[in-house]
């Protein structure tokens, strides 16, 4: 039992050995969803969390950095600064602009979210009121926060998984994606976050068949929820590894998130439970 014990430590020794080169030569980015000025929980991370985060990263030396920067980087291979980090929000919820906006203005820190563009309040929006998944923003606030702190992405229309969707399926939603932001006035970058954190995981040709699918609809970077860092250069630019930052998580967790280790972390602290 023993030497099983030592065993299984020393395997995850050798793996985080592995992933410190990730970790210092990698590119973290961050996956939030909801941000609230009281609870905290799976989904949410509460302001007071938020405000200790964007410190840490300011303090430490990260450059925060948008899809833009990082498709220059990806497809010109423009350098990256030297702590680079990039934080994503995925959905649109409403509070992302109430409560994350005036700290991305107070900490001047960069912010990416992919919208589900059905979700999008406006005057013509009729989409499932009030919407199960929470309160989203408007098209006047997404314009807003596009004016400085904050880029957009692709998240679907209605928060579909495209692992349940053929191919001409999942166009004909990017199109539509698509065409209801244009229709909003809200810029968008040529980017696409998979909803539920992932696509096809174990199907390499259908998700071959995805890739080549994203790449016709000029979709030029694809992310994911599988809490590596990934290091740099990016190995496959339509399977962009992200963290899931959780409220539920204490700050010393946040910091194992954001150096690439918590995936090593919550596989150990599971085996000692
Ligand atoms: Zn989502």
């Amino acid at each position: 039992m023993i030497y099983l014990l030592i065993g299984i430590i020393g395997l995850l020794a050798l793996v985080l050995i592995f992933k410190m080169g990730a970790a210092f030569n990698g590119l973290p980015v961050l996956n939030y969803h909801k941000i609230s000025a009281a609870e905290a929980d799976f989904l949410t991370v509460s302001t007071t969390q938020l405000r200790q985060h964007f410190e840490y990263l300011n303090k430490n030396g990260y450059t925060t950095l948008f899809i833009s920067e990082v498709l220059e980087h990806v497809e010109q291979k423009k350098p990256l600064p030297a702590k680079p980090v990039m934080i994503t929000l995925d959905d649109g919820y409403r509070d992302n602009y109430t409560c994350l906006y005036p700290l991305l203005k107070e900490y001047n820190i960069k912010a990416n979210i992919f919208l589900v563009a059905g979700f999008i309040q406006s005057p013509d929006n009729n989409h499932v009121s009030p919407n199960p998944m929470g309160e989203f923003m408007s098209a006047t606030e997404a314009i807003t926060m596009s004016k400085d702190m904050v880029q957009f992405g692709l998240h679907t229309y209605t928060h579909q998984s495209y692992s349940k969707l053929s191919l001409p399926e999942i166009e004909a939603d990017l199109k539509k994606t698509r065409a209801r932001l244009q229709e909003l006035n809200i810029p968008v970058q040529p980017c696409h976050a998979y909803t539920f954190g992932a696509y096809n995981q174990k199907d390499d040709q259908k998700r071959q068949a995805m890739f080549e699918l994203l790449a016709q609809n000029d979709v030029r970077l694809a992310f994911r929820v599988s809490n590596w860092v990934d290091k740099l250069p990016v190995k496959n630019k339509f399977f962009i590894s992200r963290i899931h930052v959780s409220g539920l998580f204490p700050f010393w967790k946040f910091k194992v998130a954001l150096w690439g280790f918590i995936k090593i972390f919550n596989r150990f602290e599971a085996m000692l439970k």
